[in-house]
């Protein structure tokens, strides 16, 4: 774990500002009220952040449904309810979990409340170094690649600037991937609120994690040539819904805001 000391506490940062959508309470003032800011321009963010999580819990409890085992998770996000090892692991027990995230107060939690649990790990690595992250040995240690792998980057991408590349960050990935293996990917997308964009991104500008929303295309482009699962690349809510009320909410809005697939 990083020095404590190395916190910052007065620059926003997306991991907590998500907690704070969720509902959790592991953020501070300067996370809050950059939410909270964010919130003005597109009160449906907090909504937007329990989708984008439960169609994760979804896309996992599928894969492990499908036979899949190993789940490297790159872009932890606070523990909170329903983290993948839990999701896995109560659909196979025997289902194993890397997590990967660069930051240190996810860090640090991560390792207090994940870190107990069986065939659970956290490593402190991040994204833009995709080698560094597939080749480390912390990871080929527990993860087999001959063997089915999911690699779950959701809610994170849109983290990437495009300066770094993200398009050669996500195709190392899909590249890393064996027969049998799955990409699940979702991204903010700004089509159904065009207005709200500008104001969103200047909030996150300010934040140790600008966020850039990006068009549809490019968003099916990190699937490279995968084959989508149905139904395809759709709105967090429309994969799969499971309850009455996500039904209607992917009835209800259909416009691009926040897109999610599962390709293999
Ligand atoms: N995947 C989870 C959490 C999303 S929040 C979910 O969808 O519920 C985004 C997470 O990505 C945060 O924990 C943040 O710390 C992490 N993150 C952002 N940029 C990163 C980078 N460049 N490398 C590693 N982790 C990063």
């Amino acid at each position: 774990m990083e020095d404590p000391e190395e916190v910052d506490l007065h620059t926003p940062n997306a991991a907590r500002m998500y907690d704070y959508y969720l509902g959790g309470k592991d953020n501070f003032a300067s996370d809050r009220d950059a939410a909270e800011k964010a919130l003005e321009f597109a009160p449906q963010i907090r909504l937007a952040a329990r989708q984008n999580r439960a169609f994760m819990g979804r896309a996992v409890r599928y894969l492990a449904k499908a036979g899949v085992r190993q789940f490297l998770d790159v872009g932890t996000g606070l523990p909170t309810q329903s983290n993948v090892h839990e999701v896995a692991q109560d659909a196979a027990p025997d289902s194993r979990v890397v997590y990967v995230d660069n930051d240190p107060v996810v860090l640090a939690h991560g390792r207090a409340i994940l870190g107990g649990a069986e065939n659970v790990h956290i490593v402190h690595a991040d994204l833009r170094s995709p080698k560094e992250i597939l080749d480390s040995h912390e990871v080929r240690q527990r993860l087999d690649f001959d063997a089915p792998i999911a690699i779950l980057l959701v809610a994170i991408v849109h983290f990437l600037q495009d300066d770094d590349d993200p398009e050669s960050i996500v195709a190392r990935f899909r590249e890393a991937l064996p027969a049998g293996g799955h990409l699940v990917l979702s991204h903010v997308c700004g089509e159904a609120l065009p207005r709200s964009v500008p104001g969103v991104t200047e909030v996150y500008k300010h934040s140790t994690t600008p966020i850039v929303a990006r068009s549809p295309d490019r968003i099916a482009g990190f699937f490279g040539d995968l084959e989508l699962a149905e139904p395809g690349l759709v709105n967090v809510a429309q994969w799969r819904p499971d309850s009455e009320e996500t039904r209607r909410i992917a009835e209800k809005y259909r416009r691009p805001y926040f897109l999610a697939g599962v390709g293999r």
